[in-house]
């Protein structure tokens, strides 16, 4: 079993204390924390190494452009992918699910035909398609979770038509925690000839990923929940799809030539890397993905699932709060109110002041609380550096809420 206390110890900010008590971290379905070799990593890049990538024929370059492309053969290795010429840097999962939209879907798809996707999507995997039902009258085919908030393959592909061109669907609800069998339904997506769009911005965090095995498209993943910077992040394409794709943002590194009459591009994946990357990001998310393999992902998925577990059972135990998703095998994340008037604003407030930070909100998912019913819920999501006593923290907090407001 992984050593939390020796994890612990590699994140400077969880010794810090706010509002007076000792931090008690339950935000990582935003953003996680970033342990001392992700800083360490950031601060060598920029004090001894920095230049921009690409470009020069200095030495400082040469070592910035070397240590950069490193990362995409880290992001291949992470992701179980291939070959590192499948990886794109991107900004994070936003930018990767919008260059998909634009590059990929928005040249290939005409009106009338459709995306399946589910109701626990992220924005960032409905906005860019909505884009093209707004722009082109796309239709969007919208699949529910059952009572327990797991996600039936078999319903997404019985929404399937033969007017579905794409399918994109998240790995891991960000809200319910909800892990979904990506696997299933690209296999079946496969042999109708339907694109797959996995969103793995929550997934790569929590559990072991392997591209080949999900035999997926596309699979996007966001550097700052990985432990890493803000700002990095990449994608998965398979090659048949990269050779569709046409550039995404017009600028250097991208091309090959630019005349007054004419231009041309670079090769895959360069193609949809335009302009100056989040260098020193991208050389963080490497070492944030080499600090997570090191710790070992089943290792996290086995910590959490314990974690899961106990907090699971001390959440069951406050009859006044309504838990959303009860999947067996979700994530440690759990979204909750509390029964009575509290808005999960107050209550998130209150946790403050106990040093406990949750997400209070949507999470981005207006979909899923349509569905669920809700305007908002608090979210506790936990990561690979929280302890059973901290659940322990988050409960006594939770009780002085109930006090309070009931
Ligand atoms: N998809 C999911 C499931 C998320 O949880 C998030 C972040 O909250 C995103 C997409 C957006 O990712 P990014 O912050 O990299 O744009």
């Amino acid at each position: 079993m992984l050593d939390v206390h020796a994890i612990r110890a590699q994140f400077p900010i969880l010794s810090r204390e706010v509002n007076g008590k000792p931090l008690t971290y339950l935000d990582n379905g935003a953003s996680a924390q970033k342990p001392q070799v992700v800083l360490d990593t950031i601060q060598r890049a920029y004090a001894n190494e920095y230049s921009n990538v690409h470009r020069g024929l200095h030495t400082l370059s040469t070592i910035s452009t070397e240590n950069y492309e490193a990362v995409r053969g880290t992001v291949a290795r992470f992701l179980g992918a291939p070959s590192e010429e499948h990886i794109v840097f991107t900004s994070g999962t936003t930018e990767a699910l919008n260059l998909i939209s634009y590059s990929w879907a928005a040249p290939r798809l005409k009106a009338g035909d459709q995306i399946v996707l589910s109701v626990m999507e992220h924005h960032a995997n409905i906005v860019p398609w909505h884009f093209l039902r707004e722009r082109q009258g796309v239709e969007l085919v919208w699949v529910e979770p059952d009572v327990n908030g797991d996600l039936d393959p078999q319903a997404v592909l019985d929404a399937v038509t033969d007017r579905t061109k794409l399918i994109a669907i998240t790995h891991l609800s960000n809200v319910l925690g909800t892990v979904v069998d990506v696997k299933t339904i690209c296999a079946a997506a496969r042999e109708k000839g339907i694109a797959t769009v996995v969103d793995g911005s929550q997934a790569a965090v929590h559990m072991p990923v392997n591209v080949a095995d999900i035999g997926c498209d596309f699979y996007a993943i966001t550097g700052h929940k990985l432990y890493g910077p803000s700002g990095s992040g990449a994608v998965f394409i398979r090659p048949e799809r990269m050779a569709e794709m046409r550039p995404f943002l017009g600028g250097g590194d991208m091309i090959r030539e630019v005349h007054r009459d004419s231009v041309t591009w670079n090769d895959p994946p360069m193609k949809f890397e335009a302009g100056t990357p989040g260098i020193v990001q991208t050389i963080g998310l490497g070492a944030a993905l080499e600090w997570m393999m090191d710790v070992g992902m089943t290792s996290i998925a086995e910590y959490e699932a314990d974690l899961r577990d106990y907090a699971r059972a001390r959440l069951d135990g406050l009859n006044w709060l309504n838990v959303q998703g009860q999947s067996a095998g979700k994530a440690a994340i759990f979204s909750f109110t509390l029964e009575g008037a509290a808005h999960p604003h107050d209550i998130s407030t209150v946790l403050d002041k106990k040093g406990v930070a949750v997400r209070a909100g949507h999470h981005c998912a207006q979909p899923l609380m349509e569905y669920l019913g809700v305007s908002a819920t608090c979210r506790a999501s936990f990561g690979v550096y929280n302890t059973r006593e901290e659940v322990d923290v988050l409960v006594d907090a939770l009780e002085l809420c109930h006090k309070l407001f009931a």
